[in-house]
């Protein structure tokens, strides 16, 4: 598995407001989606493309548009939603898919709740959206589903891992054919007894959505 953590100032001053407890759910939810654009950049170098002539005023020339069949965008219920509009922005070609996985907070287990996805995704390049890398029991989940269905290469995009959930991913992903990528805003210290990342930010989906 490919790891690219983000090294710019502008994501580090973004995710600092974001990890701020005082930070209100309006302005959680606009850097979250402001982070998600400026890692999409990064995220996205790889995107699939293919020649396209066009004339310019001046004389024709080649240019590139983004291949079909388009991307498939992929948040995670129901935080991956918060970085879903960063996303499209960039991207406003993509189809979208939904996955629900939910974490059970005693035993951690992980279960599929929703799934709103093309059946085949033969051939499709997919990019999964969860904020919080934490165990990365529900990421390792959600890729193999994703592999299951046929999708040929991933990228896997998440505002703050745990150097726990990066060392399980890639002993998931160590055995699958496809492609797959991890792109980080920051990767942090640990996870607490209770699977919180340590500092991270607390509950993502709390702070996006509040607690219901
Ligand atoms: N999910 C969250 O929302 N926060 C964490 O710290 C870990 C998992």
């Amino acid at each position: 598995m490919r790891i690219l953590k983000a090294d710019h100032p502008l994501i580090a001053h973004k995710l600092t407001y974001l990890r701020d407890k005082r930070t209100d759910s309006p302005t959680f939810r606009r850097l979250a989606e402001e982070l998600m654009t400026l890692l999409a950049y990064e995220a996205t170098r790889d995107v699939r493309v293919e020649p396209f002539p066009i004339e310019t005023p001046v004389a024709p020339t080649t240019g590139i548009k983004l291949a079909n069949p388009k991307p498939l965008i992929v948040p995670i219920l129901r935080a991956g939603l918060g970085m879903l509009e960063g996303m499209v922005r960039l991207l406003p070609s993509a189809e979208v898919g939904f996955l629900g996985m939910q974490r059970d907070e005693e035993t951690l287990a992980i279960t599929t709740y929703a799934n709103r996805l093309p059946e085949d995704l033969t051939g499709r390049q997919v990019y999964v959206l969860d904020p919080m890398l934490a165990t990365g029991g529900s990421m390792a989940d959600a890729l193999r589903f994703l592999i299951e269905r046929g999708a040929d290469d991933i990228t896997a995009v998440c505002l703050l891992a745990a150097p726990e959930g990066i060392a399980h991913l890639t002993r998931e992903m160590a055995d699958v054919t496809p492609p797959i990528t991890l792109v980080v805003g920051s990767v942090d210290e640990r996870l607490n007894e209770k699977g919180y990342i340590v500092p991270g930010l607390g509950d993502a989906g709390d702070r996006l959505y509040g607690v219901v």
